[in-house]
């Protein structure tokens, strides 16, 4: 059973380079599982459904009793840190063409260096339809400078220019195709067809399980892909109660949310106001119905260094593959409350799964999610948990096996 989960996170993040991929990917999935594609039409009363907008998902399954019951949310996010290409991306210097890149989010720059690269997006066409790629080889490469070129890298650390030093080379022909002509040969479309272009760069390396006992999974995106695939496989495989069950997968949380898609975005009100009102919930009953709800918001947690224990709070660190991570910050940077705290508690209960807490140290400012922003969008009870990961923001991160498998089994409980 459990070698069948991780089969499916692997193939997942290897089908995943950018927001868009993972949710055709997902959606496909939804769709084996009979739920209903409500991207593109108005919402009916079916026992399931989902509506995708570009790189955000949201999926559910009608509750017998919603607007007693409410909405039982789960949120993640799909999107990760990484280069972005420019829209005038070719360069030739020095024998190499090259390409410009546009840092998203706050990767940690030097995981790009010395990477087999590729390239994945997606192209709007003339007619308005979208169109996803991705390189099957490797195409591109960003070099670190030689250590004998920069003797005092090992002492003084690498000191990237963001500007300069980021520029992938993808070949040395004199002639080569520009960056469209590549990517009108990669979606088999003619230059003319494509109106706009939206590619970023990718680490080709698989998704691996790795440990000597195998108990860690190393892969590019696992913040925060990971969580993505405990709440859709977690709503794939719950029964439908009594509550409304939800998956709210958001993109541009890496930068800030703030967006017609990231959760600060009306898309999740929107498609609970459809469902409930399919459901003959009125709007004054929607009102209420929504403070009978609740959301875990899941996005991967710290986990204890082994090389730098002095960067955590050892009493509220979370150790590997020792359950997934409460997150708590009374200055609200997590939404958790005590009785948010109190229900995922419940749901590791009923799942017989391990939990840890999460709080950082009070001189190092920590990170934020998603939950605050849908519990103050929604005034929705919200609790922020998180798979323990290392190397968060790396082009090729790590987190424990039984962690990911167990806030699956969590999430399936609180779905339930
Ligand atoms: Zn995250």
């Amino acid at each position: 059973m459990s070698k069948q989960k991780v089969e499916s996170i692997l193939s997942q993040l290897d089908s995943s380079p950018t927001p868009r991929h993972l949710v055709a990917y997902l959606t496909a999935k939804l769709l084996q599982a009979n739920f209903v594609d409500y991207s593109n039409q108005e919402i009916q009363n079916s026992q399931s459904g989902f509506i995708a907008r570009a790189g955000s998902l949201v999926a559910w399954k009608n509750g017998k009793q919603t607007s007693k019951n409410g909405f039982r949310i789960v949120g993640a996010h799909t999107d990760s840190p990484g280069l972005r290409i420019k829209p005038n991306p070719d360069g030739r210097r020095f024998g190499f063409n090259t390409l410009q890149v546009e840092i998203y989010g706050s990767p940690l720059l030097n995981s790009w260096l010395d990477r087999d690269l590729g390239i994945a997006g997606h192209v709007v066409l003339k007619s308005g339809a979208i169109k996803l790629f991705r390189s099957v080889a490797s195409v591109a490469r960003i070099s670190q400078l030689a250590v004998h070129l920069d003797r005092e890298v090992n002492e003084r650390g690498l000191i990237l220019d963001k500007h300069l030093h980021l520029s992938p080379a993808w070949s040395s022909a004199q002639k080569a195709p520009s960056f469209l002509t590549w990517v009108a040969q990669q979606t088999k479309c003619t230059i003319r067809d494509i109106v706009q272009i939206d590619a970023q760069l990718f680490d080709t390396h698989n998704a691996a399980v790795v440990g000597a006992d195998s108990s860690f999974i190393a892969s590019g995106r696992l913040d925060n892909q990971a969580s993505c695939w405990a709440a859709i496989s977690a709503l794939l495989e719950s029964r439908s109660g009594a509550a409304t069950q939800v998956v709210a997968l958001f993109d541009h949380e890496e930068v800030g949310s703030e967006s017609a898609t990231g959760a600060a975005g009306p898309l999740l009100e929107h498609s609970l106001e459809q469902i409930a009102a399919v459901q003959g919930i009125s709007r004054t009953g929607f009102l209420e119905t929504l403070s009978n709800s609740s959301c875990i918001s899941a996005d991967n947690a710290h986990a204890v260094h082994h090389n730098y224990p002095e960067r955590h709070d050892l009493s509220h660190g979370p150790i590997i593959n020792q359950g997934p991570a409460l997150k708590l910050n009374s200055n609200q940077r997590y939404a958790t409350s005590s009785t948010s705290a109190a229900m995922f508690i419940s749901a590791c209960s009923k799942a017989k799964v391990k939990h840890q807490v999460f709080v950082s140290r009070n001189n190092m400012p920590c990170g934020s999610t998603i939950g605050p922003i849908t519990a103050t969008r929604l005034g929705i009870d919200t609790v922020d948990v998180g798979v323990p990961q290392l190397s968060m923001h790396s082009a090729r991160e790590v987190c424990g096996v039984n962690d990911l498998i167990s806030l699956q089994l969590a999430l399936k409980a609180y779905l339930n």
